[in-house]
């Protein structure tokens, strides 16, 4: 079979009605794979089926959020593979099956995804149900999750045929445990039962790891009783230079030592991942986001126009500055339109397509910092009584187990009422892909305020670029790289002034409110400049933050090596 890079994942996000994400890492997993078929890389993804799915979310009139399952129908989506494999856990034999999604690029060329599955006849009940929560359950869940994923994974690959994989690829350390069948792999094909160095070595040439969180605790950790009772006991367990320290199990430590190639998603985040893993070599690679999959149809249309071949060749989207102004704001403000119209059907917040519209759409997760705007209500209302209207539209899931995510939400939904009369707000349930995209695309601004250094990269600033909509974000992750003042957008940046004493958040909020007093008043005063600045979120990050650059550096640095 024709898969030279297998690419593993523990989620994967192909399309919005496949429940198989829950945010950045997932739809990054599912535009690296679109962008390998368009330029026809040989590879094949691995991740698991979530038959519960990524949850469907309610809100209460509060804006509590409960969870339920998503009913989705897997053969509506994916095709059922004849073959069979099976993982030991806890001494078990847990039967696998693999469902396929053939990911077609702009050449025809197809890339295969494999979702393992384990509910199957052979198995337990709890078994079977094992791979129907994406990051559900207690470690010992994840764990044996993370056995099915890795393990399972490399198994299913050689059943089906793949026995010229060069490269493997972790995204992110939840697969790590792949590099323990690799290790069984070369020690059995010298006909050994136990692991030496050169097996070491021979894994490490294969291997290439891609962390994406910049907190330690963020780090898939097991401790070594669980791992020894999941995975029986293995002598490569006691490879000190492989598995460390302290009892526990490091997922990152594991996928560490055993790659030839680590690095992180955007340049600020290599050097954080250099500070945490002193020990290791880390380089960068940005992230980016699939072109085609994340700008608009009326985006794609002037495309179409004026920069024929933008699909092939997304670094041609610099030509973007010879759009016409005019033709521009036509195309974002039907954009525009379609949003503000899904908007107000879904929700009461009554939006018009004439006032500027601020987006923040990601995960609810705490350092995100999805309140910021609202840190001084008197501020906020008095720009938008003095300065310029504005309206927010926001979107997010918090996770299930997150009470400090889902008080934000709940948090926001207050501050929604309070400001009432004065400032209309919408809060959208069930973020997902549709909506990503629907947001990025139509709001006038896209707001990040994530409490730095905390964001990796960020992908959503990337898809409000592609479809010329400029960032007002915090200066971390990726918009270290694509922010030029006045040129691309705006940054929220608390040494802007000096206040001692003052809290960061306060510093960030003040920042944050200086720069929406300059950005509105261009918006609706200086409507030409504020196209330039949109001409050249296209040209200048929409040409270079996108998951095809994004591969061909993984290809030049990790891959074909
Ligand atoms: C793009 C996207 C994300 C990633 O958002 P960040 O900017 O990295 O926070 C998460 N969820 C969905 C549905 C997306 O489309």
């Amino acid at each position: 079979m024709n898969g030279k890079i297998a690419y593993f994942s523990m989620e994967i996000a192909l399309k919005s009605g496949m429940p198989t994400y829950s945010g950045g890492l997932g739809v990054l997993a599912g535009d690296t794979i679109r962008s390998a078929s368009d330029l026809k890389i040989p590879l094949v993804a691995v991740s698991l089926l979530y038959r519960k799915g990524y949850f469907y979310q309610r809100l209460d009139s509060s804006g509590w959020q409960t969870e339920e399952p998503v009913e989705w129908v897997v053969e509506d989506f994916l095709v059922e593979m004849a073959e069979r494999v099976t993982v030991t856990i806890e001494g078990r034999m847990v039967y696998l099956r693999a469902w396929k999604y053939d990911m077609k690029g702009i050449n025809d060329f197809t890339v295969p995804v494999y979702f393992l599955d384990t509910d199957l006849e052979e198995n337990s009940q709890w078994d079977r149900n094992l791979t129907d929560f994406l990051y559900g359950g207690d470690d010992h869940y994840r764990i044996c999750q993370e056995v099915i994923l890795g393990i399972g994974g490399v198994k299913m690959l050689r059943s089906l045929g793949y026995h010229d994989i060069e490269r493997f690829h972790m995204n992110e350390g939840h697969p790590s445990l792949l590099t323990l069948e690799l290790l069984d792999e070369e020690a059995n094909k010298a006909g050994r039962t136990s692991i030496i160095t050169e097996d070491v070595e021979a894994v490490r040439k294969s291997c290439v790891f891609t962390t994406h969180t910049p907190v330690s605790a963020g780090h898939d950790r097991f401790a070594m009783d669980l791992v020894t009772r999941v995975l029986g006991n293995r002598e490569v367990l006691d490879m000190k230079d492989v598995f460390c320290c302290g009892g526990l199990l490091n997922m990152t430590y594991l996928a560490l030592n055993l790659s030839h190639y680590v690095n992180g998603v955007a340049k600020k985040h290599g050097e954080v991942s250099r500070h945490m893993f002193t020990n290791y070599i880390i380089d960068s690679i940005t992230n980016g986001v699939h072109a085609e999959t994340w700008t608009s149809q009326p985006i794609q249309d002037l495309f179409d126009c004026y920069i024929p071949g933008w699909r092939e060749d997304n670094a041609s989207l610099r030509y973007a500055l010879n759009i016409p102004k005019d033709e521009l704001s036509v195309a974002h403000a039907k954009a525009k339109r379609l949003l503000i119209q899904y908007v107000n059907h879904q929700t009461n917040a009554g939006m018009d397509e004439d006032i500027f519209t601020i987006g923040f759409a990601r995960r609810a997760a705490a350092y995100k910092r999805g309140d910021l705007l609202f840190q001084d209500l008197e501020r906020l209302r008095e720009i938008s009584s003095q300065v310029g209207l504005f309206q927010v539209i926001y979107s997010g899931k918090a996770h299930p187990k997150d009470v400090g995510g889902k008080e934000l939400i709940k948090r926001i939904h207050q501050l929604k009422s309070m400001l009432k009369g004065d400032i209309r707000i919408a809060y959208i349930p069930n973020y997902n892909m549709e909506l990503g995209k629907m947001i990025t695309s139509g709001v006038d601004l896209w707001l990040n305020t994530p409490q730095p250094p905390l964001e990796a990269s960020g992908t959503s600033g990337m898809k409000a670029a592609l479809n010329g909509v400029p960032s007002l974000s915090i200066l971390d992750g990726w918009w270290l790289e694509g922010y030029i003042k006045d040129v691309t957008g705006w940054s929220i940046d608390s040494n802007d002034q000096d206040m001692d004493g003052v809290s960061d958040r306060s510093k960030d909020a003040l920042s944050l409110y200086n720069k929406l007093s300059e950005i509105i008043p261009l918006f609706y005063r200086k409507q030409k400049h504020y196209v330039d600045i949109m001409k050249n979120c296209i040209a200048i990050n929409g040409s270079f933050f996108n998951t095809q650059r994004m591969l061909q550096q993984y290809i030049v640095k990790a891959y074909f090596l």
